[in-house]
């Protein structure tokens, strides 16, 4: 496996730091509103890399957080009416509603902020202790940037100017300094803590959270692989780096790895900006595996221009994909190694080289469909095809559904449930020998457009384009 590592800018040959075990973190929601389509892709980039992973046969620990204390949070809660909990409960259940959709694995640990706290404060004790942090008037606590001679390493940056993420406070020694506690003197939410009641600052609970579940000790790093958009790499990642680097006896990651973000005519899809378009909505015109193969289709590195005319192909090429699914359906066989395994693994462990696994997965579908209209009856070929596509199913999580009811996407329950009755009753009459009446059934189901395919475990139905 070959990855690009963001902080040597270069792309290294992949070497876990405990053979055969590969630990990932990846930044994961602040839950205070809906999913749009870039968590979308991080989430799917790190899925795909979880996957590749795993064919190679590495045991794959994957942590990815949960937010669920900031001041978006509470902020939603005072505007709402609602509890913080409430609020952090209600979309971290949509952020796995949206995701599950898109056929995105949840991931081995999902660890809260909230259930955290300890290994924060006892993160910053270190720091103190150190030296590499300090405590102002009112009770805040700051990381000392300029105590970490590795500070703008990962990033490459340096200067901080223009920067209009970096905190102003006058009482900071340096303008890059950033809060790891945050003291809370009136009944606002806040936690215990030898240095008084407060809220953590959300830099340290990734790397809090990192040394408690993941950190491998006694390795020069904590963990083999942290991933997330590239608008995290500063500062977040530059501070997580440093404090892992300034508390403990290691650097946090031995890779790092950076996903483009999704833009929309040319700009970042945010908030802000209005462009931003929630999953939940998607999920209502596209069938979640859709967006999976399209938010999927180009290089994880490069920025990801939402087109809705591309989203429309790349539906028409994953139709493909069910179709040729139809074909071999009712059959089951083994799952064996074939060329196309190997060679979609192949393209896959270099940087998960996208859009070359894509072409062998076209070239699959047309070489199949030909091979099968020629020979229709070829047990081998058929066996061997099915592995094939079973691979596509766990590497790259396309073709996982019945393909009848891909074809079904958008039919509203009240149409499915008439279609459904007229196939009972069809049925019923076929059974009773009324060949007239299944007839003018069958007749019927073609003027609502429905076409049915009888088969062995039944019969299936699709709407024709
Ligand atoms: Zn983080």
């Amino acid at each position: 496996m070959f990855i690009y590592d963001s902080h040597q800018k270069t792309k290294r040959k992949f070497k876990p730091l405990i053979e055969g075990k590969v630990s990932l973190y990846v930044c994961g929601p602040t839950v205070y509103d809906d999913a749009h389509l870039g968590h979308a892709k991080s989430a799917l980039v790190f899925d795909l890399l979880t996957r590749v992973l795993e064919a190679q046969g590495y045991d794959v620990t994957f942590a990815r957080n949960i937010t669920d204390i900031d001041d978006k949070i509470i902020n939603k809660a005072l505007s709402s009416g609602q509890s913080v909990e409430e609020i952090a409960q209600t979309y971290t259940d949509s952020y796995h509603r949206d995701m599950d959709a898109l056929g995105i694995r949840r991931p081995t640990l999902e660890p809260k902020a909230t259930q955290s706290i300890e290994a924060m404060t006892e993160m910053i004790q270190k720091l103190l202790d150190k030296k590499h942090a300090y405590t102002i008037r009112n009770g805040d606590i700051y990381f000392d940037t300029v105590s970490d001679k590795g500070y703008l390493s990962l990033s490459h940056r340096h200067s901080l100017e223009n920067i209009s993420r970096v905190e102003k406070v006058s009482e900071k020694h340096n303008d890059a300094d950033f809060a790891l506690w945050k003291a809370v003197h009136d009944e606002g939410i806040a936690f215990d803590s030898p240095f008084g009641r407060g809220r953590p600052g959300w830099h340290l609970e990734c790397s809090a959270m990192i040394e408690k579940h993941l950190a491998t000790q006694g390795a020069p790093y904590a963990i083999d692989i942290h991933g997330g958009g590239a608008d995290l790499l500063f500062p977040h990642h530059e501070n997580e780096a440093a404090q892992t680097r300034c508390s403990m006896n290691h650097e946090l990651a031995a890779y790092w790895m950076h996903n483009g973000f999704v833009t929309v005519g040319g700009e970042k899809m945010s908030k802000s900006l209005g462009n931003s378009f929630f999953l939940k909505d998607a999920l209502k015109a596209y069938d979640g595996e859709v967006l999976r193969f399209y938010l999927l289709s180009t290089h994880y590195r490069g920025d990801f221009n939402f087109n809705e005319e591309d989203l429309i192909a790349s539906k028409k090429r994953l139709d493909r994909l069910y179709r040729l699914k139809k074909r071999l359906f009712d059959l089951s066989a083994p799952i064996i190694e074939t060329e196309f395994t190997k060679n979609l693994l192949d393209v896959l462990e270099d940087d998960l080289n996208v859009s070359k696994a894509y072409a062998l997965m076209d070239e699959l579908i047309a070489s199949a469909n030909e091979a099968l209209d020629a020979n229709p009856k070829d047990k081998v070929y058929r066996q061997a095809l099915l592995s094939s596509l079973s691979t596509i199913e766990t590497v790259l999580g396309f073709g996982a559904k019945n393909p009848y009811h891909y074809f079904q996407f958008g039919v509203n329950e009240a149409t499915k449930i008439k279609i459904d009755n007229l196939i009972t009753q069809r049925s019923e009459a076929k059974k009773a020998k009324d060949f007239a009446s299944s007839d003018a059934l069958r007749d019927e189901l073609t003027t609502i457009g429905v076409a049915i395919m009888d088969t062995a475990t039944g019969t299936f139905w699709e709407m024709k384009n």
